[in-house]
C-alpha cells in the first residue's frame, strides 16, 4: 500500500542517489544498445558512425555517437527504428508538428506500462490522489496529452473525465457538476478559458473546486503560470514532454516548484551547445538532448529536442536527486530575428503577462514594409480597458510598447485589440505568424 503522507509514488527510484543513478543509466544503457543491433537503422547508424555497442563502458562513452534529430526519424521508414517484431507493437503516436512528414513513436504493451508509471509518479508527486477528479482537456488521438495522463491518471486511482480538448461550455459544465479538482490543459487554453468563465458569469475560484493544475506542451512564462494561479486559485505545475520521448511524463516539477525533474531512470539527459554539440557547463543554457533508458519497442539514442534550458544547480529541498530543467525558454527554431536582434516569443509574453489592463492571448506578427522588417504585437486588453476611458488605453499602449523595447531592443508597433478577437485554436498557441518569408514571390 502506498504511504498518502509521503508523496512518491515509487519511492526507491525517486529518492535514489545521483551516483545511484548513474550506475542505473549505464545498465540500462547497454540493455538498451544490445536491443538496437536488432533495428535495421540502429545497425547502419552505428556502423556509420564507427560506433561499437559492445565498447562502451561509461556513459561518456555515448558521446561518441552522433545526435539524431526529428529529420533523422523522417529520413527512414519509422519501421527501421523497432528493435522488436511488429506483432510486438500495439500502438503509434505521432508528434503535433504540422510541417513535414509526421514524426511516428511506436509502443509495445510494456512501454505504455512503463510510460503510464512515470506519468503517475508525475501526478503523485504533485499531490494528485484516488478522492481527485481528473479532468483531462488535452487532446486524444494521435497527440500523446490526452491518452497519456489518462492511463497514468487512471492508475493512480483517480477518476478521469476524458473531455479531450475544446467545447469551453462543456469543459466548465463538467467541471461544476462532477467536481473536478485537478486539469490538464495546454496553458494557454487554460488562460483562454477564463474569459468564458466571465462570459458565463462565473468565477472558477468560487464556481469550482480546482486545486491543482498540470500546464504543458508548450513554451510559457512564470508570469502566465502567476495569472493562472490567482484567477483559478489553483496551484499550476509545469510539465515537460515530447511524443519522441513519449508524450508528458519526461520531466515535472516537484511541490518546491524549482525547476522539472527530469525521471533520470528512464532517460540520459544532456545539455548541449547547439553549435558545437558539446556539453556545456551546469547552470548554463543549452538544448536538452534525451536517450530512452525504459523503451523497449523503439528506443531513441541522443535525440535532439531543440528545446533550450539549463539545469539547476544544486539538490532540490523535496529529496530528489533527479537533475532538475528550468522553465524551457523556447525551441531554437522558435527563436525570430527582427532587425537583427534575436528575439523569443516568451520575452513578449512575459512582459505583457506582467501589465495590468492586458487580457488573454496576444499574438506577434512579423511583416516586409518595403525593405523595411515590421513587427506588430496584436494584444487583446481586459474588458474593463476596451470599454473604458481612451486614455486609458492610449497609456496602456505606450507603458507596453516601452516595457518592450527595454526588454527586446526592438521597438514593436503594438496594436490593443478586442477581447477574444485573436485567433485561439484548441491545441498550442501559435505565437509568431511570420509572413516575410511568403513576399519574395516565384
Ligand atoms: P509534441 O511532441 O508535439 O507533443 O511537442 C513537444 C514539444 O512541446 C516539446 O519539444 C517542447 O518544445 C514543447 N513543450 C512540451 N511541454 C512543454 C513545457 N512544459 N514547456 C515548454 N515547452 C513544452
Ligand atoms: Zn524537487
Amino acid at each position: 500500500m502506498r504511504d498518502e503522507k509521503d508523496g512518491f509514488w515509487n519511492p526507491e527510484v525517486e529518492l535514489m542517489g545521483a551516483e545511484d543513478i548513474r550506475r542505473l543509466q549505464l545498465e540500462r544503457l547497454k540493455g538498451v544498445l544490445q536491443r538496437c543491433k536488432n533495428s535495421p537503422f540502429y545497425r547502419r547508424w552505428f556502423r556509420d558512425a564507427g560506433f561499437d555497442p559492445d565498447a562502451v563502458r561509461t556513459l561518456e562513452d555515448l558521446r561518441s555517437l552522433p545526435p539524431m534529430d526529428k529529420d533523422t526519424l523522417r529520413s527512414v521508414e519509422p519501421w527501421e527504428f523497432l528493435t522488436v517484431p511488429r506483432e510486438d507493437i500495439v500502438r503509434m503516436h505521432s508528434s503535433s508538428g504540422t510541417t513535414g512528414r509526421a514524426t511516428v513513436i511506436f509502443h509495445t504493451w510494456k512501454d505504455i506500462q512503463a510510460w503510464t508509471e512515470l506519468g503517475a509518479r508525475c501526478l503523485y508527486m504533485t499531490g494528485v490522489r484516488r478522492s481527485d477528479v481528473f479532468q483531462n482537456m488535452m487532446g486524444y488521438g494521435l497527440f500523446t496529452g490526452g491518452l497519456g495522463f489518462h492511463y497514468a491518471a487512471e492508475r493512480l486511482g483517480a477518476m478521469v473525465i476524458p473531455s479531450g480538448s475544446g467545447n469551453s461550455k462543456r469543459q466548465i459544465y463538467l467541471m461544476r457538476e462532477f467536481g473536478t479538482t485537478v486539469i490538464h490543459v495546454i496553458p494557454s487554453y487554460a488562460l483562454y478559458l477564463l474569459d468564458v468563465f466571465r462570459e458565463m458569469g462565473l468565477d472558477p475560484r468560487r464556481d469550482t473546486r480546482l486545486r491543482i493544475a498540470l500546464v504543458g506542451a508548450e513554451p510559457h512564462t512564470e508570469s502566465l503560470r502567476r495569472r493562472l494561479e490567482e484567477a483559478y486559485g489553483f496551484k499550476a505545475y509545469n510539465s515537460y514532454g515530447l511524443s519522441e520521448m513519449s508524450g508528458p511524463g519526461v520531466a515535472f516539477e516537484c511541490p518546491f516548484q524549482e525547476g522539472m525533474h527530469v525521471w533520470e531512470d528512464a532517460f540520459i539527459l544532456e545539455v548541449l551547445d547547439p553549435r558545437t554539440l558539446e556539453p556545456v557547463p551546469e547552470g548554463e543554457e543549452g538544448e536538452l538532448v534525451f536517450t530512452t533508458l525504459h523503451r523497449e519497442g523503439m528506443p531513441l539514442l541522443r535525440y535532439r529536442t531543440r528545446d533550450l534550458a539549463f539545469v539547476y544547480p544544486g539538490r532540490c529541498r523535496c529529496g530528489r536527486e533527479h537533475r532538475r530543467i528550468s522553465r524551457i525558454k523556447g525551441r531554437s527554431d522558435d527563436m525570430f530575428i527582427v532587425k537583427g536582434v534575436n528575439i523569443f516569443p516568451m520575452q513578449v509574453e512575459k512582459v505583457l503577462l506582467e501589465t495590468v489592463g492586458v487580457g488573454t492571448n496576444y499574438q506577434i506578427v512579423l511583416d516586409m514594409v518595403g525593405s523595411r522588417e515590421e513587427m506588430r504585437v496584436r494584444v487583446e486588453v481586459t474588458d474593463e480597458i476596451w470599454h473604458g476611458d481612451v486614455r486609458e488605453l492610449q497609456s496602456l499602449q505606450k507603458r507596453i510598447t516601452a516595457a518592450l523595447r527595454d526588454e527586446i531592443l526592438v521597438t514593436p508597433i503594438v496594436e490593443l485589440v478586442e477581447p477574444g478577437s485573436l485567433p485561439k485554436g484548441e491545441g498550442k498557441a501559435v505565437r509568431v505568424v511570420d509572413r516575410r518569408v511568403d513576399l519574395g514571390g516565384e
